[in-house]
């Protein structure tokens, strides 16, 4: 439980840690796992013995939640679910993953395994759904459990690769450009948005996105590294029996209701591009630059609203995707951050290069 201390920014802000198993390639190695994980202490550690034989200091994070193995359900329970919730009730919320490529970000945020649509059987294979399925779930268990409110709910689904926006909902749309007004906040336009009103329309709309995702891109792993991607939910409540103004409702970028009993909140699920240094030829420098760019700032905004008082300057602008998170990332949001670790001694300093990002956002 938080120290009474704490500010409520600091508790709208929860970070979590997944050091995930070693792969066939790492134990074919024979990788060294150098860290160590207290679930008690929510503590992450590199080993003592590691330590002595590579004459290397102690060093030691504490998080809100920390976790080993590949279990999402409890990931999502403990760190998760109430940003979700939270939504649900009229807050903004951003749930991500980061760290380095093949440390188990889309791992722990996809897994969209257990709908029997044909389009993601492929996936069915795996038992372990992740943060997003899991959070469809949430917010249609919510729904349904929810006597005195009706909702609305869209989605849409975009990419931001090289500092440029792309809808994977409607690959054709060109120029789509970040807009602000007063009632609606900061937004993207034109982006196609769905109206859905089970789990599996949203996960088949995920899906078509997906598939989107890979076109024209010559290696499709490599691409998918270097690119953010932000799946996001709109969500629109009412007071049941308050007779609201069916002309406004679909309209997604019309104005929010007038009224009282109706409120509108913005889920952001996203997938960050790797967060490892870029490497060496001309192109990857200037995608390692932007990468690096957009997820600094990341965490110098997140950072920003966890701290006392901030009265400063916060540097949305400086990276599309901060922009675009805006009204997400600040005020009353609720921010779930997931960061992901190889175990093994090869990515040492990765690994503690993104402890550190977990460090400052808390
Ligand atoms: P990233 O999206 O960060 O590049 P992935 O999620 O694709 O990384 O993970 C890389 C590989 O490791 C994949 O084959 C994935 O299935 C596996 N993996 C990642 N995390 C876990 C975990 N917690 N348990 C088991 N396998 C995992
Ligand atoms: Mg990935």
């Amino acid at each position: 439980s938080p120290a009474p201390n704490q500010s409520s920014t600091r508790q709208n802000v929860k970070v979590v840690i997944r050091v995930r198993p070693s792969n066939a390639v790492e134990m074919t190695r024979g990788d060294t796992e150098v860290w160590e994980v207290d679930n008690d202490l929510r503590r992450v550690g590199l080993q003592t013995d590691y330590c002595e034989r590579y004459k290397r200091q102690m060093t030691e994070y504490f998080f809100d939640e920390v976790f080993t193995g590949s279990d999402n359900k409890i990931l999502f329970e403990k760190g998760v679910r109430d940003t979700i919730r939270s939504t649900m009730e009229g807050y903004n919320g951003t749930v991500f993953a980061y760290g380095q490529t093949s440390s188990g970000k889309t791992f722990v945020s996809f897994n969209l395994y257990y709908y029997n649509i044909s389009i993601i059987r492929k996936y069915r294979t795996n038992s372990y759904p992740g943060v997003i399925p899991q959070a469809v779930d949430c917010v249609f268990d919510y729904i349904r459990e929810c006597q005195e409110k009706e909702f609305l709910l869209r989605v849409s689904y975009m990419e931001i690769y090289n500092e440029t926006v792309r809808d994977l909902l409607s690959p054709e749309t060109e120029d789509l450009r970040i807009h602000e007004d007063k009632r609606r906040g900061v937004y993207v336009s034109p982006l196609k948005e769905v109206v859905v009103s089970t789990p599996r329309q949203v996960l088949k709309e995920i899906m078509k996105g997906e598939g989107n995702r890979h076109m024209g891109s010559t290696d499709w792993n490599e691409r998918s590294s270097r690119s953010h991607t932000i799946f996001q939910m709109v969500i629109e409540s009412t007071a049941k029996n308050s007779s609201p103004s069916a002309s406004h409702r679909y309209h997604p970028t019309g104005p929010k209701m007038s009224g009282a009993s109706v409120s509108l909140s913005v889920l952001n699920l996203i997938d960050l591009a790797g967060s490892e240094k870029a490497t060496t030829s001309i192109d990857r420098r200037k995608e390692g630059a932007y990468i690096n760019k957009s997820l600094l700032t990341l965490g110098t905004v997140i950072s920003k609203l966890t701290e006392n008082n901030s009265g400063g300057h916060i540097p949305f602008r400086d990276s599309k995707l901060t922009r675009i998170l805006q009204n997400s990332l600040s005020g009353n949001a609720r921010v779930s951050v997931i960061c992901t670790i190889s175990p093994s001694v090869i990515n040492l300093e990765e690994s503690q290069n993104t402890l550190k990002f977990a460090a400052r956002v808390k």
